[in-house]
């Protein structure tokens, strides 16, 4: 896929990584200062582990919890510089590529869900294939400067996530297509089977089409109705049964262009 298409979405992925490097250590920032946020769950059950965020120099919130599957990332809400997700693996479901590569991998518990939906699915006749999954913090990091290189900074910034607030470097997102979408991920993929069949069968496996349509102004992304958010099986029943965002259901602030 050329640069321009891949460059599209949010789940941007058009370098080749072949390094994917330790994270380095991260200067400990001297302006971050903690800060009581408090996260108001609009779920009663959602995670008392919310309220640790660090309002960070910038405005930015660094996440408080980037190892809990309710962790909410976004525009506004960062991942710590160099986090790596604990217990990334493999999942054992159908890729729409052959070859070993780190963004096969979604961590253990999310693989777990993933096998067991694209099971079900199969056994329904869809036809799923898994693109693209964790992305590290440095590859992210590359991936966004070379788009800042052709298209400039403010461009980028409305498809192209920075290091660190790309859902993809939780390990618990997988982007998935299908063989009649020639693997591609598109807008157009919410309207094939496998698009509807994901829409109204995925939170029963712990998982949320992270990005609805009609909801950028919240979530800062357009439509994709290729990008899985594992949360678990309750936070994703609720947010399926609410219609809600994520950002919506947890109380956060919408993070999209309009103020
Ligand atoms: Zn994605």
């Amino acid at each position: 896929m050329a640069l321009i298409g891949a460059a599209l979405t949010g789940c941007s992925n058009s370098l080749t990584d072949s390094d994917e490097k330790q994270a380095e250590e991260a200067p400990a920032s001297s302006a971050a200062q903690e800060d009581e946020k408090e996260s108001t769950p609009a779920s009663g059950e959602a995670s008392t582990s919310q309220n640790e965020d660090i309002v960070l120099s910038n405005g930015m919130i660094e996440v408080g919890n980037p190892e809990s599957v309710e962790v909410v990332v976004n525009k506004q809400r960062k991942l710590p510089e160099g986090y790596t997700p604990p217990d990334l693996t493999v999942p054992d479901v159908p890729f729409s590529f052959e070859e070993d590569h780190p963004k096969k991998q979604l961590r253990q518990e999310a693989a777990d869900a993933l096998e067991e939906l694209f099971e079900r699915s199969d056994q329904e006749g869809m036809d799923l294939v898994a693109a693209s999954g964790y992305r590290s913090y440095e590859r992210q990091e590359a991936i966004y400067e070379r788009n800042v290189e052709v298209y400039g900074k403010e461009e980028t910034d409305t498809f192209s996530a920075s290091p660190g607030t790309s859902e993809h470097q939780t390990g618990l997102a997988m982007d998935v297509t299908s063989a009649e979408m020639a693997f591609k991920l598109t807008q157009a993929f919410g309207d094939t089977p496998e698009g509807e069949w994901l829409a109204d069968h995925a939170y029963e496996y712990g998982f949320i089409i992270r990005y609805p349509e009609g909801d950028n102004n919240i979530t800062g992304y357009k439509y994709e109705p290729w990008h899985l958010r594992y949360v678990g099986k309750e936070a994703a029943a609720e947010v399926h049964e609410q219609q809600v965002t994520l950002e919506e259901f947890f109380g956060y602030e919408p993070v999209g262009e309009a103020e």
